[in-house]
């Protein structure tokens, strides 16, 4: 059994792996402020799946809380999940995504170092590659250009981790996630969006011409590769974690329209600034060195998505 405090844990991945943790018998504290960047009422929902879990209402940025939760948890582990995420709300409040993203790391890793056993598994992203065009991305890669805040926050707290293990051995895991999804995703997220749209029959925001590539990731094979980081977290490593394949806005469009039975409506936009054109995870390190193994394709993936949307519809 370990202590683990999850951060972020009643959002989407964070519910999942506090689901997980608790399957396996550790002792989950969530810290999470339900902020209304999407509705509360869905991160309220997911904490009260978390039974037996202690959920604490409260902001990473809280020095006098985060240091109480600290001091009375005596964590084994830091899953480090909260954060504003999504890469175009970023560029209308850079500030803010700097002060939770970047600020509040530094305020839980100044907690660690008091407590340099305790393992720190910190939430990057695949932004932090930018709008690099060689493919599939590696972790050794050029990491110099992000190309929004959200971004440059993810690169900014990767640093910050690699200094505080520097300085007080705090061991670290930095995972670059690659698009995620899957039941209680967040709805503003392209594939909630849209297969929202395509039963309401509404028109899908369509950005650029649907050449654009993502690498989407289950999110059970990101549970599977977050809670082996946390059990293997050894010095300062960084993972990428995706499904190391990637699907065009149109491909991913279709698939929709047949897991949904629709046919989907287009509103065609402008690409957005921010937005890079391909995302593809090289995890041939995450697989040597944590045993992860992502096994859901996309298309299944979507269909389980979409099983799952029903589910809540009814
Ligand atoms: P989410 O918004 O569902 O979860 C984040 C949670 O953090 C929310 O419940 C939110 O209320 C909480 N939070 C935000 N600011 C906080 C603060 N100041 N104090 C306490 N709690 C706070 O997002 P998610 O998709 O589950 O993402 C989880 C993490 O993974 C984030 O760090 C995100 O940047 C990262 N990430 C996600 C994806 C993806 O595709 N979902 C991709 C790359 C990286």
């Amino acid at each position: 059994m370990q202590r683990v405090l999850v951060t972020g844990g009643a959002g989407f991945i964070g519910s999942h792996v506090a689901t997980a943790l608790i399957a396996r018998g550790d002792h989950v504290t969530v810290l999470d402020n339900f902020n209304d960047f999407y509705d509360p009422a869905l991160k309220r929902e997911n904490a009260r799946g978390l039974r037996g879990a202690t959920i604490v209402t409260g902001d990473i940025r809280d020095e006098n809380l985060v240091s109480r939760l600290f001091t009375e948890g005596e964590f084994d582990g830091v899953i480090h999940l909260a954060a504003m995420a999504g890469v175009r709300p970023s560029l209308l409040d850079p500030l803010h995504y700097q002060d939770v993203n970047v600020r509040g790391t530094v305020i839980l890793l100044e907690e660690l170092k008091k407590r340099p056993k305790s393992r720190f598994v910190f939430a990057s992203s695949s932004s932090v590659y930018g709008s690099n065009d060689k493919v599939p991305f590696e972790e050794t890669d050029d990491i110099h250009h992000p190309v929004s805040p959200y971004a440059a926050t993810k690169r900014a707290g990767e640093l910050l981790c690699y200094t505080h293990h520097h300085l007080y051995g705090i061991p670290t895991t930095a995972l670059r996630f690659f698009t995620v999804y899957g039941p209680k995703q967040r709805p503003e997220m392209a594939i909630h969006k849209f297969v929202k749209a395509a039963f309401e029959k509404k028109p899908i925001p369509f950005f650029g011409d649907g050449s654009t590539r993502r690498d989407y990731t289950y999110v059970d094979d990101i549970v599977d590769g977050v809670v082996k980081s946390l059990d293997h977290c050894a010095g300062y490593e960084i993972y990428n974690l995706g499904e190391s394949a990637t699907t065009s806005l149109s491909e991913l469009v279709s698939i929709i329209g047949e897991a949904t039975g629709e046919k989907p409506i287009l509103d065609k936009q402008p690409m957005q600034p921010g937005d890079v054109l391909i995302t593809y995870a090289d995890v041939s390190k995450a697989k040597r060195m944590l045993g992860y193994d992502p096994k859901v394709p996309v298309r299944e993936g979507i269909e389980r998505f979409v099983r799952w949307y029903r589910s809540r519809a009814v």
